[in-house]
């Protein structure tokens, strides 16, 4: 056959943005900001551009950024990485990801992956060859059951996918989730990829746990992260990886022929405007206002509002509304009521249908108002 993957198609982001956009709906499904980052950010890569910065980065990244990313890491996690050897910067989280998994995972080599689980994961894995082995957490609370995990675990174990705070469900590990994960892998040579894209989102003063805090998983441990999450600008692509230098030689084998490197006048704007902590440490409050301020609007209607820890989704349970399954009320919310949202089933390989949907709430105080407004009857 021609397909590698025969049993993808588009992704439910694309495609339901695309809906969104076809019935003019109000789109809080795919998750991007619909506001400005800060000017501040922009001038410095009009600066950098302007100065000549146009030809090609170092491969593994600036090393202005690298460092800048070291320094935040250390700050936040206590954890050291070596900026120039442990830090590659990447097009975005998601090539992180992808070339993790294409650098370590090789034919019939088994992946534990939670669901739901961001659609790029399964995929890969099976790209190159893996197994995928998953945990299915369930609403409403999501949570791990990690005897289970371990019943997953054998010899073929390369790889486990974390997913912390978790995409669509807004859930964060726990001191005791990491306790159990740390006990699981123990004395195995079992690799980790952990996907913290949303760590500086978390919410009601919870802590984030990086893998990273942990000796034991830091050391066998690749670590993604976004600045497109970071600093609301999804649409320029550039994350990092994190890991020791014996996972980063062999991850940066692989990102040299992939991209090579990322986009130069833009690590340098980035790499500038991280000298500030500020400019990061406060988004968890810029998020609450936008997660309370929604969940307030829904709280009177028939919607059921699940817990969110962290991201920027909220987690809906609708089966007071409907009984359609979530693909179909999805498309019913957008074509009817106005606003897209991303059905859950479509994070699990076997379609579990709970009835939730996940709604987007990066977006201007004005979009969520004309989202409640259109919800409110609901
Ligand atoms: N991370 C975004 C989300 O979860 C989607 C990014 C994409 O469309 N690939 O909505």
């Amino acid at each position: 056959p021609l397909s590698k993957l025969s049993n993808v198609g588009t992704t439910i982001f694309s495609q339901m943005t695309q809906l969104a956009n076809e019935n003019e709906a109000i789109n809080l499904s795919q998750g991007f900001p619909d506001f400005m980052p800060d000017s501040e950010l922009l001038d410095h890569v009009d600066h950098f551009i302007k100065k000549g910065f146009n030809q090609y980065a170092p491969m593994g990244g600036m090393i202005g950024l690298k460092e800048e990313i070291a320094g935040k890491i250390e700050n936040s996690h206590q954890a050291v990485y070596h900026p120039d050897s442990e830090i590659t910067v990447t097009a975005g989280g998601t090539q992180a990801i992808f070339t993790a998994i294409a650098t370590f995972v090789k034919k019939e080599d088994e992946v534990i992956i939670f669901e739901p689980a961001y659609d790029c994961y399964e995929p890969t894995v099976e790209l190159f060859g893996g197994i995928v082995k998953r945990f299915e957490m369930k609403a409403p609370d999501y949570e791990i059951d990690w005897n289970v995990v371990k019943s997953l675990v054998s010899e073929k174990t390369k790889m486990i996918i974390l997913n912390n705070p978790n995409n669509p469900s807004g859930k964060i590990l726990k001191e005791h989730d990491i306790q159990e994960l740390i006990k699981i892998v123990e004395g195995t040579s079992i690799l980790i990829l952990s996907d913290e894209v949303y760590e500086n989102i978390v919410f009601d003063g919870k802590q984030h746990l990086s893998i990273c805090k942990y000796p034991e998983l830091k050391n066998r441990s690749l670590l993604v992260a976004s600045f497109g999450k970071l600093f609301h600008v999804t649409g320029w692509k550039i994350g990092y990886c994190a890991a020791p230098k014996y996972l980063t030689d062999e991850f940066r084998k692989i990102h040299q022929f992939n991209v090579f490197s990322v986009n130069t006048p833009m690590q340098l704007a980035l790499a500038e405007y991280m000298k500030n902590p500020d400019h990061y440490n406060q988004l968890h409050h810029f998020f609450q206002e936008k997660r309370d301020f929604l969940r307030q609007g829904l709280a009177n209607t028939s919607f059921e509002l699940l817990d969110c820890e962290g991201t920027y989704f909220q987690a809906l349970k609708y089966d007071k509304i409907s009984d359609k399954n979530d693909l179909d009320f999805a498309h019913e919310l957008t074509i009817i009521h106005k606003v897209a949202s991303v059905p859950f089933s479509s994070f699990y390989k076997n379609k579990l249908n709970e009835n939730v949907i996940r709604l987007c709430f990066a977006k201007k105080q004005e979009t969520l108002e004309r989202a409640l407004e259109n919800l409110s009857k609901l």
